[in-house]
């Protein structure tokens, strides 16, 4: 079962440092291209919701536009990557191996998204709950038309 955990975070060379309140312990995993070229690999991702408190480097978190709906933010000093945010939402998407600090018993790696898109040469042997891009887009469908709505 996900609960919601206080975690510390760091980047690769130490200048963006902050904790966050409201992280879940599901950790997911997508094999969307952009993410593949983002991270050079699946994106294992944590969830996390309220704000992000940083004790450091705030103005070094460099945001790419990476579609319409998404930001990428990461570390301008060291390239590591620190979160995913959908634009409007108070939810960003955190690589887990950014945080410290926290009982790593209490993560349970249960969902794959973007299954389809996943190249052949990797399977994660976890048992996770699978979704392609059609069944994603789906489930997003109502945030997109919301996205849309509020641009015209
Ligand atoms: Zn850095
Ligand atoms: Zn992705």
């Amino acid at each position: 079962m996900s609960e919601i955990i206080k975690a510390k975070a760091s980047c690769l060379c130490g200048s963006v440092k902050f904790t966050v309140d409201q992280m879940s312990t599901s950790l997911s995993s997508c094999h969307c291209g952009m993410c593949q070229k983002w991270t050079g690999g699946p994106y294992l991702a944590v969830e996390v919701s309220g704000d992000i408190n940083f004790i450091a480097g705030k103005e070094l978190v460099s945001a790419y536009n990476s579609s319409d709906w998404a930001n990428r933010n990461f570390c301008s000093k060291c390239g590591s990557n620190l979160y995913c945010t959908l634009k409007n939402e108070g939810r960003y998407y955190m690589p887990i191996g950014i945080f410290e600090g926290y009982d790593k018993n209490s993560i349970h790696f249960d969902t794959q998204i973007f299954i389809d898109k996943k190249p052949p040469f990797y399977d994660f042997s976890n048992k996770t709950e699978n979704y392609t891009e059609d069944q994603i887009m789906a489930q997003y469908a109502e945030y997109f038309e919301k996205q849309a709505s509020l641009k015209k």
